[in-house]
């Protein structure tokens, strides 16, 4: 299913426009790959990813045979990015660009629809969650990369975009695929058995964004936000009281928040109930690499441990 959130123009979308005329004058100027040299002077294809999350599995999967970059950069909103001229330019040379799908990037359809560069939806083929509440009701979860079985699908896709792309190399891409599919599952199978070992009355996980639905059903947690998606209007009063009757119903120790959003609002909840701060979770963008989750695998290891802590009390976070 693809759903398109994007209804109103785009002010790149001019400028989109007027770059294909100078394209259509001018073919050579134009050609993708040219400046494609990665610093060690090897030409390889480009990849773009839409955030640093698929930037790094794709990177996993890539090797030594691909340029792998992000459009977006670490800590940023993905959901209702702005591509700026820049990206446009990094996106028309590029040989390939994956996006998550499912509605995530709700600037994406815009910014490929007039490239030429091929573009691979690495969500494909995965049992898609659907939001509970609020306006997106009954839209897809985006946060599919929340479970790392479902990333073991995003591998499969772009094993089979890389070989699309470079055939020549496709039996090194399934070599590296089938690695990290292996580490993959080792994540996988220690985020069940850590949030599986917590006692029936902390397994509730409260978090800002609903982002967390399939690492939930995974881990067979219940899950609670103060709203479902990131968009321009969030934590609205009725939102903030609602995450308030979860907390004190379920007499919930720890709440949690993302990296790429404010912690203001759950800290309303932290004041109204007993609940402690249980510290800041990474869903929807890697931190820089010298932070705690420097990888994906970091991340899924990292939001494990700081959920175990906090229901457990073993630790509290500090609000950022
Ligand atoms: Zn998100």
């Amino acid at each position: 299913m693809r759903v398109n959130y994007f209804r109103s123009p785009h002010p790149l979308r001019l400028s989109l426009a007027a770059g294909a005329l100078t394209c259509a004058l001018a073919l050579t100027s134009c050609a993708p790959t040219s400046s494609n040299v990665s610093v060690d002077g090897e030409n390889r294809p480009v990849v773009l990813t839409t955030f640093t999350v698929l930037a790094d599995i794709a990177a996993n999967v890539a090797g030594n045979k691909l340029t792998v970059e992000s459009i977006t950069k670490v800590g940023a909103e993905i959901h209702g990015y702005e591509p700026t001229p820049g990206d446009i330019r990094r996106a028309a040379k590029a040989d390939l660009i994956l996006d998550n799908g499912l509605g995530l990037e709700a600037w994406f359809e815009k910014f490929v629809q007039d490239l030429d560069a091929p573009h691979a939806v690495v969500s494909d083929g995965i049992e898609i969650m659907e939001i509970a509440e609020d306006k997106y009701k009954d839209l897809p979860n985006p946060h599919a990369w929340m479970s790392p079985s479902n990333v073991q699908v995003y591998v499969e896709n772009m094993v089979k975009a890389f070989t699309k792309l470079d055939p020549a190399n496709g039996t090194y891409y399934q070599a590296n695929g089938a690695a990290y599919k292996d580490k993959l599952q080792d994540v996988q199978d220690q985020l069940i058995r850590d949030l599986s070992a917590l006692p029936t009355s902390q397994r509730a996980l409260v978090s800002c964004e609903g982002a967390f639905s399939y690492l939930a059903r995974d881990a067979g947690l219940s899950e609670r936000y103060i709203w479902a998606v990131n968009a321009e209007q969030q934590a609205t009063p009725q939102q903030i009281t609602g995450a308030i009757d979860f907390v004190r119903r379920n007499n919930v120790p720890a709440v949690f928040c993302e990296s790429t959003v404010s912690a203001a609002p759950m800290e309303r909840v932290v004041e109204a109930t007993d609940a402690v701060f249980g510290g800041t979770l990474y869903v929807d963008s890697l931190s820089e690499p010298d932070g705690p989750v420097p990888t994906y695998l970091d991340l899924i290891r990292h939001d494990a441990k700081v959920i175990t802590e906090g229901l457990t009390g073993v630790s509290n976070g500090v609000l950022p």
